[in-house]
C-alpha cells in the first residue's frame, strides 16, 4: 500500500503536496517523496522516513513549479532500499518525467525478464519501474500519452493507480477494475488527484469525483480533461480499503468509509449479539466499529485501550518478536473501565493474530471477567497479491483454522466476525465489484496457483489531446 497524489496549482505546489502527503502518511510510512516541474527542469527530494522527517520549509523552498507528484511508500514489492523511494525519474527523448505508484503488479517477473532480454537495465527491485519502462516503450512510437497508458493497461496485471508528472503537466491513471483508490478535487487554483479524499480535504479543495477504472486524467495550467482508456465487465475496489485501510473520513468510490465501519460494527451485534458491560474499540482502527455497535447494542461505549499516537504502525516491524514488543509499547488499558467489566472488544481485523492475542491478555490482566472479540472483517484466510502487506496463508491465523481455534488460540471469551454477505451490503456494492481475495481465495485477476474470477477488459480508441510533442519541442528550444 502506498499513497500517491498530483497537484497542478498556479500558486505553487511544494507545499500542498506536502500537506496532502502528511493527511496520506497512514498509507505508508517508509519513505516519502515530491517531484515538481519549473521552466525546463525537474526537481525531486525523497528520503526514507515520515513526511516530516524527509521534508521542511527549507527543502519544500527548493521544489519550484506549479506541477507536481508525490508519494508515500509502504513496501509491498521491492525491498527497503534508497533505490526504491518514489518519485522515479527518467529522462527519455527529450521528456522528463516522475512517476508514482500504488498497488502491485502480479506480472512483474515476466514483464521485467522480457525487457532485460532486450538490453534494458533497472535501477530499483519495484514494479513501478516496469511500468514507467512500458510507458516508455510506448512513447517511443507514439507521442500520445494515452496511447502510452493504453499499452499499460494491456501489459500490466495486478493493481496499479499512477500519477506521472511529464514536462510539468500531471497525468493520473487507475487499472481497468479500479482496485487501488484515487481521486480529484478543485483546489484554489488548479486540481489535485490523490489516492484518497482526506488529501484533498487537507488542502481545503472540493471533491470532484473518483477517476474511473481505466480513465486517463490530464491537468495542465488550463484544467482538467480526461479519457476512458479501457473498460472492464466490472470492478474489484479492494474490500480491505474499507476494512483496514484507508482513514475512516475518506470518501472512496462514492462511499464515506466511516458510515461502512460504524455499519458493520451495528451488523456484528445483530450477527452476534451478547450481554456486556462496555463496548471498547482497538483503538484507532476499531472505533468506528465499536461506535455502531455500542449503538445498536445500548451497550456504553468505552474506552479500556489507550493509544501511543507517537508510534508508527506494529506491521512495519520486520520480526514476529519486535512486533510483539511493539503492540506493548503502543498500547495500554485503562483499568479502572475494564475491572470486573465484561468487555466486547471490538477491532478492525485479525491477520496473524499476535495484536488480538496481545490485547486480549492486557484486558484480562487489567481484571476484565469476560472478554467478548468482535471483529469487522470476516476471517483472512488468503495472501493479498494486489498491494495489502499480508503474510503467506501459514501466518494467516484464520487459515486453516475454525473460528473456535482462532478464538481459543487468542485467549478470548468468544469470538465472532462480521459476514461477508454484511460487510458487503454495509459497502453498499454489489460483491462482484470488489476484490475480496483475502476473505475468500479468489481474485480477480489471473494468478499463478491461484482461483480467480473472469475478468473481461476492453480497451476504448481514444481521441484525447495529450500529444506530447509540443514539450519535446520547448525542451529542445530551450536546450
Ligand atoms: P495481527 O492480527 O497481529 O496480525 O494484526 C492485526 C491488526 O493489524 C489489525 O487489527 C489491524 O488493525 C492491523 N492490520 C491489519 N492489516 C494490516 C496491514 N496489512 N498492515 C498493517 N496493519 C494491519
Amino acid at each position: 500500500m502506498c499513497g500517491i497524489v498530483g497537484i497542478v496549482d498556479a500558486g505553487g505546489v511544494s507545499f500542498p503536496l506536502y500537506y496532502a502527503l502528511y493527511a496520506l502518511q497512514h498509507r505508508g510510512q517508509e519513505s516519502a517523496g515530491i517531484s515538481t516541474f519549473e521552466g525546463t527542469t525537474l526537481y525531486t527530494h525523497k528520503g526514507q522516513g515520515l513526511v516530516a522527517e524527509v521534508f521542511n520549509k527549507h527543502i519544500l523552498q527548493g521544489l519550484p513549479g506549479t506541477a507536481g507528484i508525490g508519494h508515500v511508500r509502504y513496501p509491498t514489492t521491492g525491498s527497503k532500499i534508497p533505490e526504491n523511494v518514489q518519485p522515479f525519474k527518467f529522462h527519455y527523448q527529450g521528456l522528463d518525467l516522475a512517476i508514482a505508484h500504488n498497488g502491485n503488479l502480479v506480472n512483474t517477473a515476466e514483464l521485467r525478464e522480457e525487457y532485460e532480454r532486450r538490453g534494458q537495465i533497472f535501477c530499483t527491485t519495484t514494479d513501478t519501474e516496469i511500468i514507467a519502462s512500458v510507458i516508455a516503450d510506448a512513447l517511443r512510437t507514439s507521442k500520445s500519452m494515452e496511447d502510452a497508458v493504453r499499452l499499460c493497461m494491456r501489459r500490466l496485471r495486478g493493481s496499479y493507480a499512477v500519477v506521472a508528472l511529464v514536462n510539468g503537466v500531471v497525468y493520473a491513471f487507475r487499472d481497468p477494475l479500479g482496485i487501488k483508490p484515487l481521486c480529484i478535487g478543485r483546489i484554489d487554483h488548479g486540481y489535485i488527484v490523490a489516492s484518497e479524499s482526506v488529501g484533498i480535504d487537507a488542502l481545503d479543495g472540493t471533491f470532484v469525483r473518483d477517476v474511473r477504472p481505466g480513465e486517463l486524467v490530464c491537468i495542465d495550467k488550463d484544467g482538467l480533461s480526461s479519457v476512458q482508456v479501457a473498460t472492464a465487465n466490472r470492478t474489484a475496489h479492494c474490500i480491505f480499503e474499507y476494512i483496514y485501510f484507508a482513514r475512516a473520513d475518506s470518501i472512496i468510490d462514492g462511499t464515506l468509509v466511516y458510515d461502512v465501519r460504524r455499519k458493520i460494527g451495528q451488523d456484528l451485534y445483530d450477527a452476534s449479539p451478547i450481554e456486556a458491560d462496555i463496548a471498547c474499540p482497538v483503538p484507532d482502527s476499531g472505533i468506528a466499529y465499536a461506535a455502531g455497535y455500542a449503538e445498536r447494542s445500548g451497550t456504553p461505549f468505552v474506552e479500556g485501550l489507550m493509544k501511543n499516537r507517537y508510534m508508527g504502525r506494529t506491521f512495519i516491524m520486520p520480526t514476529q518478536q519486535q512486533r510483539e514488543r511493539a503492540v506493548r509499547i503502543k498500547l495500554n488499558t485503562v483499568r479502572g473501565n475494564l475491572k470486573d467489566k465484561r468487555v466486547v472488544l471490538i477491532d478492525d481485523s485479525i491477520v496473524r493474530g499476535t495484536t488480538s492475542r496481545r490485547i486480549v491478555n492486557m484486558i484480562r490482566d487489567a481484571g476484565a471477567s469476560e472478554i467478548h472479540l468482535r471483529v469487522g472483517s470476516p476471517p483472512i484466510i488468503a495472501p493479498c497479491y494486489l498491494g495489502v502487506d499480508m503474510p503467506t496463508r501459514t501466518e494467516l491465523i484464520a487459515s486453516g483454522q475454525d473460528v473456535e481455534a482462532v478464538c481459543g488460540s487468542v485467549g478470548a471469551t468468544s469470538l465472532a466476525y462480521i459476514p461477508l454477505e454484511d460487510l458487503v451490503e454495509a459497502i453498499g456494492c454489489d460483491e462482484r465489484n470488489l476484490c475480496t481475495g483475502c476473505l475468500t481465495g479468489c481474485y480477480p485477476v489471473e494468478i499463478n496457483g491461484e482461483k480467480s474470477c473472469h475478468c473481461v477488459v476492453d480497451y476504448v480508441a481514444g481521441t484525447h489531446q495529450s500529444d506530447l510533442s509540443a514539450f519535446r519541442g520547448e525542451k529542445e528550444r530551450t536546450a
